[in-house]
């Protein structure tokens, strides 16, 4: 699964500067192209930076985006300084008012609200008229909850409005200077590429009839992201063809209207690998547990996600050690980090032919929520290095 380059890289890495992450920027390139040759013309293509907010690979994402989805004012300056001229969405609950300044200085070409509050704060402080979009918590499709690996939507949650206050927001009065343009709804992650078509689906009606009822004009719906990465299938990738026939038919019923989706995960996972060095392996009352230079302070997922990490065993030949080589051969390890706590473990009782002090390990799908998403300080080990692949 661990393409030529990324794996020559990774075998060639001097032990001081392992953990690695290596990033294959001409994966990432082909990815985006590929992603964006299926999606329909009308439909815009926008990365949300908080899956991977390095400026290599949001200079690398640039040509294929039509823009960025920022949740911050702190990613917002970041990306108007690493990318500047590209369009920002700026999004996300508890906006400060520091932070809506920000946006409507750095002229932010769509702020989404997601509360009376806000509407009501952006419009004390807009000087001139700012288009935004209302986001609004729907409940998902009817049998489709069930499957989303992060379900938001159509529950008590802190994101976005109810529909009842999204409509009371067009009637207020600073609603000529915080105008309409459309609906976001962001409403699960995880889900395959035809159920996420048919929440885009439901969501533009349900946003043209709100549109409708209320006699505002529907410029604009925002899908959301999520599209899935599957961890225990590495190889699989999201269908964007299927998505895509998906919002064709979604756009040949909506007339004049742009329809927006805002990936992360599914777009950069793939180029990242978590590279490091066995340094030990043992067994404790019969299992194998081989421990691996850093740890989940580095990469998050798998303990963010309770998942068992797919990575690819670099073998190293070589011991120069007097005693034998610690290795399991044959049997199921438990990878673990250097972190005393029992939640280190990057996955569970994976079989495994041999797995040998010195050998090299590439956790794959690192690209997305894996550096930024961890908690780098705890333990004071030294940080891995970065290596990004043109
Ligand atoms: C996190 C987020 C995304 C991206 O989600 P992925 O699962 O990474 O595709 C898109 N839109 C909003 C509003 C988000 O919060």
């Amino acid at each position: 699964m661990i393409g030529p380059r990324v794996a020559a890289h990774a075998r060639r890495l001097p032990p001081p500067a392992l953990p690695a992450y290596v990033y294959d920027l001409a994966a990432l390139d082909r990815h985006a192209r590929a992603v964006r040759a299926e999606l329909p013309e009308r439909a815009e293509l926008h990365y949300a930076a908080k899956a991977n907010p390095a400026p290599e690979i949001l200079r690398t994402l640039a040509p294929h985006v039509d823009g960025f989805e920022v949740s911050s004012g702190g990613e917002l300056a970041h990306v108007r300084r690493t990318v500047p001229g590209a369009p920002l969405a700026f999004g996300g609950p508890g906006k400060t008012e520091a932070e809506l300044r920000l946006a409507l200085e750095l002229g932010a070409e769509r702020l989404r609200v997601e509360s009376a509050h806000e509407f009501r704060l952006l419009a004390s402080l807009a000087r001139t008229p700012v288009d935004v979009l209302l986001r609004v918590n729907l409940p998902l499709p009817d049998g489709h909850g069930e499957h989303a690996a992060l379900a938001m939507g159509g529950r008590p949650a802190p994101f976005g409005l109810d529909p009842d206050d999204a409509a009371s927001c067009l009637r207020r009065p600073g609603r000529h200077r915080v105008r309409f343009r459309g609906v976001h709804a962001h409403l699960a992650g995880g889900l395959d590429a035809v159920a996420l078509a048919a929440v885009a689906r439901h969501v533009t009606g349900w946003a043209a009839e709100f549109a409708g009822r209320h006699g505002v004009g529907l410029a604009e719906v925002n899908a959301g992201g999520g599209m899935a990465v599957d961890y225990a299938r590495p190889h699989a990738r999201f269908d964007w063809a299927a998505y895509g026939h998906g919002l064709r038919r979604v756009l040949s019923a909506h007339r004049g209207l742009t329809l927006r989706v805002e990936p992360g995960r599914s777009l950069a996972a793939y180029c990242g690998w978590y590279v490091t060095d066995v340094l030990d392996v043992k067994h404790s009352r019969g299992e194998a547990f081989a421990v691996l230079r850093g740890g989940t302070h580095h990469m998050r997922t798998p303990a963010a996600k309770g998942h068992d990490h797919p990575f690819a065993v670099l073998p190293a030949e070589g011991w120069a050690r007097p005693w034998p080589r610690p290795a399991a051969h044959r049997e199921p390890v438990t990878l673990v980090g250097q972190l005393c706590t029992p939640r280190d473990v990057f996955a569970r009782r994976v079989p495994v032919d041999a797995l040998r002090a010195g050998d090299r390990v590439a956790f794959a799908l690192a690209g997305a929520y894996a550096w930024n998403i961890s908690h780098h300080d705890f333990l004071m080990h030294p940080p891995p290095t970065f290596h990004y692949l043109s």
